[in-house]
């Protein structure tokens, strides 16, 4: 034995370990105990604990020396209660091994059953149970469970035609019950099993060149370190990247007695929630087998019968629920439910199996649940007087909040289908429509009423009409801060982007998904939320927040423990109503730039590429003064809509190229229009090329270059001010510069916005009050933020550009880069989609803190994608932001995010302003 504890035992109403023990025990392990404590009947059993498996990695995946000794150990614990003994030929014990990491991973990791089946042991068992059935349905389910996980799996063997053993045993059991004509596993007999399995002991042997082992003892250990060597599985892996889990949790293993639900009519498996997982209802909900073992619920190869009345539904109510073929097991059951609900105070998830009418529970772990789900129960449990408030808060992951507001695919029919790919979830929500491969034929779809998903290898700023009229957008390429992705957020449309199984053929009019050719007009479906497409019409659901008490009553306590003030990123007055209603405090970011996009932008694009265009000085201040009064009808119609809460403009950024087609027949048309020569208007495109262009004259150096750019847009925003505030309204202005690199560059704009401002109030007759700021988005930036927040009134960290520049990655196209980064564990995350806190926010912090050392009381935002993302939200309240602000539909998400960071901070009750700066 080592000084290092390895294992603990469980079984009786005892047990060494507890719930609160998940790190070293795992969910399950823990939960085991756990129900061990509260008297539930549980088979016998040990926890090897995570920290063997890091041991295990840690020592080149070998077990540490005095393991199996202590395994022995743990067994002779199992075997006392179980009254069975491991290898005996007479009353042999039978175990599984099972794996459980601290967060769980459902269906991640491997498991195998009915461990300890052997030449030796197989008498007996049949002898004992007087079954011959079961006891081979066991054996050949150990055969294909073992061969798959610890001979092939756990030894890193690819299969060499792609077809692995499991695969193949899979289809010799087909092809076995397609000969003897039986539809179901139960028609095979005894004498036939047998001869199965021993034709899978032949087939493995032929396909990875060893015996399955007919020793008990090699089984259990070849067992144990499967399920650890199954931490860094594929699937595993990638699972841990998207949830990221870090990857040096490692696993548990968990070796219990096996219970069999494969013994006859009275035994049973099923898996259950106290509480209905997809809409929180507190209805006990479930599946069961009759006569089966817990795989088979759970892998889909049969379909599951109702556990109760509550659970029935369309394709399963001619099934028999258990609460009618069972009633007194289920009473029990549902006795269990109870306890478990009043012991965790939270949804539950579980296992059980029935062995010849004899309940046992076989795991027990909080539920996974969809946000609605998430709200209706925390609301409820709070109501109840179960949890207190702040618990309510911190049991709905702010992410989730985000699926009460958007339409989304009805989970109940979503459930009945098989994605077709899988792309980044970049707009979350639901949409279903008709492919529509370019943006005319979205919008003829639009026109004609007809809901439409854009289907796109990538999308550019002419699509931007044609996402404006798709009701989702799915593109092949492109990163979760693409463009398509952040606009598409913003206007809450479902969105998946860099979904590579998706191959446009334009010349033919179709798409290929995965093998399957699909043509425009055809009905897809997207979930954006995970990230799924279906070739199928899922319907939809549109929820009405107005209507929505749980949603209301939930956020009104979300906002009694927020201290972090949340805007919305708008540029139209519909966006900003609907970020209002989503609880905008203000617009934390109005792009001026949005204005020249879709068909509302035409108008004024034209008039932009006049002033792009003009030769001279005055060509351009003409096309200026066409331009203004676009922007200041536009600044004006959303300051309305914001009246009395703040709006921050920023003044134009994206370099100007960006404005003129770079196509030869969009240029042949626009050279039309304007009656010029085309090789002339080339050569004035061509003299707006720039190497690298979002490190060229973008930003404040177009203000610079160009002062009577600055100056229209101050007149628009003064004027569109003045007119609001002489019609009774309350336009609180704020203006802010991008880009900024010092305090000079700052200065020489305020220079041109002091002498406008004063003219418009000559003009209008009256004060115009406004706040003067800046972005701060350039590393440098944020090292000179002391000298800069001499002349700026607050700061608004752009963290796209910001983490652009700090990184040296391209936000528009590094996604291929970053992906291989986080896969290989590089970067634990994408950086453009959650804060990187340990370089950009040091900058960040160093920004805020030296703002705040000239001015304490700066006004400091946040207006990057980063300000609707929950890590990222916590971080920026460490900081002491003062607000964040996301695109309309993410509002809600900050806000949970915004009161759970100061909840577990500590700050909810504090009194001090903003962003609890105190600490
Ligand atoms: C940013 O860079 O974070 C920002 C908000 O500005 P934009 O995305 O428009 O560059
Ligand atoms: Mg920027």
């Amino acid at each position: 034995m080592s000084n290092v504890k390895y294992v603990y035992t469980f079984g009786g109403k005892i047990a060494e370990g507890k719930a609160d023990m998940k790190n070293l025990l795992g969910g399950k392990g823990a939960n085991l105990a756990e129900m061990c404590l509260l008297g539930l009947p549980v088979p016998a059993g040990f926890t090897i604990t995570t920290e063997c498996c890091t041991a295990y990695y840690a020592n080149n995946c070998q077990l540490p020396a005095s393991l199996m000794a202590d395994v022995w150990e743990g067994m002779k614990n199992v075997e006392k209660i179980m009254g069975l003994q491991y290898d005996n030929a007479e009353n042999p014990l039978l175990i599984s091994c099972r794996s459980g990491a601290r967060s769980s991973m459902p269906g991640m990791m491997d498991t195998v059953l009915n461990i300890g089946l052997s030449s030796k042991t197989i008498p007996g068992l049949i002898k004992k149970t007087n079954n011959p059935r079961f006891v081979y349905d066991s054996y050949r389910r150990l055969i294909m469970m073992y061969a798959d996980v610890v001979m092939e799996k756990a030894e890193g063997i690819e299969p060499t035609d792609g077809k692995g053993i499991r695969k193949q045993l899979d289809d010799m059991l087909d092809e076995f019950k397609h000969k003897k004509g039986y539809s179901v596993d139960t028609q095979i007999t005894a004498d036939e099993l047998l001869e199965l399995a021993n034709a899978f002991k032949v087939r493995i042997k032929e396909v990875l060149g060893t015996e399955f082992p007919d020793d008990a003892k090699a089984q259990l250990e070849g067992g144990i370190k499967a399920v650890f060597k199954s931490w860094n599985g594929k699937k595993a892996i990638s699972y841990r990247r998207i949830e990221g889990i870090p990857d040096d949790w490692g696993t548990a293993v968990n070796v219990q007695a096996m219970v069999f639900g494969n013994m006859g009519e009275s035994s049973a498996t099923g898996v259950a929630f106290t509480r209905d997982p997809a809409t929180g209802d507190d209805k006990f909900y479930g599946e069961w087998l009759v006569n089966a073992q817990g795989e088979d619920v759970v892998a889909g190869i049969r379909t599951p019968n109702p556990l109760n009345d509550d659970t029935k539904n369309e394709q399963n109510k001619h099934l028999h629920s258990m609460q009618e073929s069972m009633p007194d097991t289920y009473n029990e059951l549902f006795n269990i439910r109870n306890i478990l609900e009043n012991h965790y105070r939270d949804m539950m998830d579980i296992e059980f199996t029935i062995q010849e009418s004899k309940l046992f529970m076989l795991q027990c772990r909080v539920g996974k649940r969809t946000g609605r789900a998430a709200v209706k129960m925390a609301s409820d449990m709070l109501r109840a007087g179960w949890i207190t408030e702040k618990e309510a808060i911190l049991r709905v992951p702010a992410d989730k909040i985000i699926e009460l507001i958007l339409p989304i695919l009805n989970p109940a029919i979503e459930k009945q289908h098989v994605a077709c790919a899988k792309g980044l979830p970049a707009g979350p929500g639901g949409s279903v429509g008709k492919i529509a491969l370019t943006s005319e034929k979205a919008m003829e779809y639009r026109a004609a009423k007809i809901a439409n998903i854009l289907v796109r290898e990538e999308t550019n700023p002419e699509d931007v009409e044609g996402m404006r009229a798709a009701n989702g957008i799915l593109t092949a390429r492109g990163g979760m801060t693409s463009h398509a992705a952040l606009v598409a957020r913003g206007w809450g449309k479902s969105c998946i982007v860099g979904c590579s199984a998706v191959h446009i053929n334009m010349e033919k009019g179709e798409v290929e998904i995965n093998g399957k050719i699909l043509k425009e007009g055809d009905t897809i479906s997207l979930n954006g939320t995970l990230g799924n497409v279906y070739n199928a019409d899922i319907q939809l659901i549109i929820p009405e927040i107005e209507k929505d008490d749980l949603y209301q009553e939930f956020m009104t306590i979300v906002d009694k423990y927020r201290k972090m003030g949340v805007r919305t990123n708008a540029d139209t007055p519909k966006d900003a109503t609907n970020a209002v209603r989503f609880g905008a405090e203000g617009i934390g970011l109005f792009r001026i730039e949005h204005m020249f996009y879709g068909e509302d932008g035409k108008e004024p694009l034209v008039k932009l590429r006049n002033m792009i265009l003009a030769n001279t000085t005055k060509e351009r201040v003409a096309a200026l003064n066409e331009l203004e009064p676009f922007i200041r009808i536009a600044a004006k119609g959303t300051l309305k809509v914001m009246d009395g809460k703040p709006l921050t403009f920023r003044l134009m950024d994206p370099p100007l190229h960006e404005f003129v087609p770079q196509e030869e027949d969009k240029q042949i048309e626009l050279a039309k229009e304007k009656g010029m020569d085309l090789a002339e208007l080339k050569r004035r495109i061509d003299a707006l090329h720039e190497v690298n262009p979002m490190m060229g004259l973008r930003g404040v150096r177009l203000g610079i270059v160009y002062p009577e750019i600055t100056e229209t847009q101050f007149r628009a925003l003064f004027e569109a001010t003045a007119e609001l505030m002489k019609e009774g309204f309350n336009p609180q202005l704020e203006i802010m510069v991008p880009l900024t690199i010092n305090v000079k560059e700052l200065q020489h704009q305020k220079a041109i916005a002091d002498r406008v401002l004063a003219q418009v109030e000559a003009k209008f007759g009256v004060k115009v009050d406004y706040k003067y700021g800046t972005m701060i988005e350039i590393p440098r930036a944020t090292l000179v933020a002391d000298e800069i927040a001499k002349v700026a009134d607050f700061f608004s960290f752009g963290t796209n550009d910001l983490t652009q520049m700090t990184f040296g990655f391209s936000r528009d196209d590094v996604n291929k880069i970053v992906s291989e980064y986080t896969n290989q564990g590089i970067i634990p995350a994408d950086p453009f989609n959650t804060l990187d806190q340990e370089g950009v926010g040091q900058l960040v912090q160093a920004g805020v803190q030296r703002g705040r050392f000239v001015k304490p009381n700066l006004k400091v935002g946040v207006c990057g994608e980063h300000g609707g993302d929950p890590a990222s939200v916590e971080f920026f309240y460490k900081t002491g932001m003062t607000y964040v602000s996301c695109s309309p539909f993410r509002v809600p998400v900050a806000r949970v995010a915004a009161a759970q960071a100061a909840i577990n901070r500590g700050d909810e009750n504090c009194e001090c302003c903003c962003g609890c700066q105190s600490k």
